[in-house]
């Protein structure tokens, strides 16, 4: 069997011990440290150098985890098939966002709403639509769940629309043998233990709060619209009291501020005993939005440039340096929703359904109504466009698997060039976090320094 060495391989070589090699292929998702002599024949077959029975015996095991590869076309096949399949495929849950009110009892200076005019809050004749919309979808044999994720502005401030949508979801999922639950992303201030204990019974599994670090910064990022109190010194009294009743993942927003004191914040949720009692603390990109000229407002963080893989990176850092790696798989990549067919929906507090939230209340963006029977043309096009072909066939980027549905960020194509279409590479953010990504699992993995 003809073999070439896979495009999808990122190395560090002489790592970790000199003459060795770190490897990661971003489309098995395989790490692994290979030996020297492993190594070689990697090398031989990339040269085009003579490789013999003993590298051909290293060759074909490398070829199990996917570092060596047929040949170009069928490994790219391979890539576009699973794409096609992530765009298109069918999913046991149905997930949407809904966005229970565009209002938020925070002013926080970057937040994509305050370039709005209006903050829309939704009634009960729309959230029923809403919950007829997300019940078409879920009709289907296949599904099993219903998820829905609370979102705004601030989502608890609208908790009729929670409980009415939690009452007839779970109502028509007992009927229908399927289940129900929901989380929430809120700023965490209303998130009190009576909320919480009125919200379980209907489904609340989980929140996620995000904080913008250490009270002096978030206070002065994320102050109350009224003026008074400190928000920051209200979450960490909800956080403490609720931190019993319900899994809470704290999202600490990584700018170059919050992360020079980033150990100060974390001490502090070590000394109120919450840090170890979260779901998981978990460093987050800032989101940039655009206002309704569409100019690009608030941190270009989002961007996934060098400068946010470098603030990300020394978050994971100190997580690990404590012993609290960040959960889940941090080389595994983030799918794009916008374009995925079957792709999560957010249902706007008006009723306008969105791709991304980053694009809510932008109407020319907006892929239908919940009064219409039909997702509307520009859905068609975000599915149909298939902009990953570009990055597979002009370019040799290794990071097409694990980069947003093979093309990057839509959101940053258009902060960067106007047009949602346009260039939304990453690569730069890539290229810096990945390879210190695969020291750190490389480290957990193994428990090597
Ligand atoms: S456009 Fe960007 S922010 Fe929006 S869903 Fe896609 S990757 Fe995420
Ligand atoms: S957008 Fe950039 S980093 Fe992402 S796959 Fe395309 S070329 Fe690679």
């Amino acid at each position: 069997m003809p073999m070439i060495p896979s495009r999808y391989n990122i190395t560090i070589q002489d790592y970790p011990d000199t003459g060795g090699m770190l490897i990661f292929n971003t489309l098995s998702g395989s790490l692994f440290e290979l030996e020297p002599d492993y190594r070689q024949s990697l090398e031989a077959l990339q040269n085009g150098n003579k490789v013999n029975e003993a590298d051909m015996a290293r060759l074909a095991e490398m070829a199990e985890e996917g570092y060596v590869v047929e040949d170009e076309e069928t490994e790219n096949n391979l890539v576009i098939h699973n794409i096609r399949a992530a765009a298109y495929g069918s999913s046991p849950i149905v997930k949407a966002t809904v966005v229970t009110t565009m209002a938020c009892n925070l002013a926080c200076k970057y937040c994509f709403e305050s370039g709005m005019e209006k903050s829309p809050t939704m009634d009960r004749e729309t959230a029923q639509m809403v919950f007829d919309q997300i019940v078409k979808r879920a009709q289907d044999p296949s599904v099993k769940a219903i998820d829905i994720d609370y979102y705004g502005g601030e989502p608890l401030l609208n908790m009729d629309i929670i409980r009415f949508l939690s009452e007839k979801f779970q109502e028509w999922c007992e009927e229908n043998k399927k289940s129900y639950g929901f989380t929430m992303t809120t700023n965490g201030t209303l998130l009190t233990p009576d909320v919480v204990a009125e919200l379980k019974p209907l489904g609340f599994q989980s929140a996620r709060i995000t904080i913008d670090g250490v009270k002096e910064i978030h206070d002065a990022r994320r102050p109350f619209r009224s003026g008074k109190g400190s928000s920051y010194d209200t979450i960490m009294k909800n956080l403490k009291d609720t931190i019993d009743m319900l899994p809470i993942t704290l999202v600490n927003v990584c700018s170059e501020e919050s992360m020079k004191q980033l150990p100060e914040l974390l001490d502090e949720l070590e000394e109120r005993q919450i840090l170890r009692k979260l779901a998981a603390f978990q460093p987050g990109i800032e989101q940039a939005y655009l206002d309704n000229q569409g100019k690009v407002c608030g941190s270009m963080d989002c961007a996934l440039t060098k400068e946010s893989a470098e603030n990300f990176l020394l978050a994971i850092h100190e997580l690990f340096r404590r012993d609290l790696p960040p959960r889940g798989e941090l080389l595994q990549g983030a799918n794009c929703s916008v374009t995925a067919a079957q792709g999560l929906l957010i249902f706007n507090a008006d009723g306008k359904m969105y791709k991304c939230p980053v694009l809510m209340d932008r109407p020319e963006y907006t892929v239908g109504h919940v009064n219409e029977e039909m997702l509307n043309k520009h859905h068609y096009e975000c599915v149909t466009k298939e902009i990953w072909k570009q990055c597979l066939d002009d370019t040799d980027c290794p990071y097409v698997p694990t980069c947003g549905a093979g093309a990057g960020c839509r959101f940053v194509a258009l902060a960067n060039s106007g047009d949602l279409w346009g260039d939304g590479c990453s690569r730069k953010f890539h290229d810096h976090y990945v390879p210190e990504v695969m020291k750190l699992e490389h480290m957990k993995k193994f428990g090597e320094t």
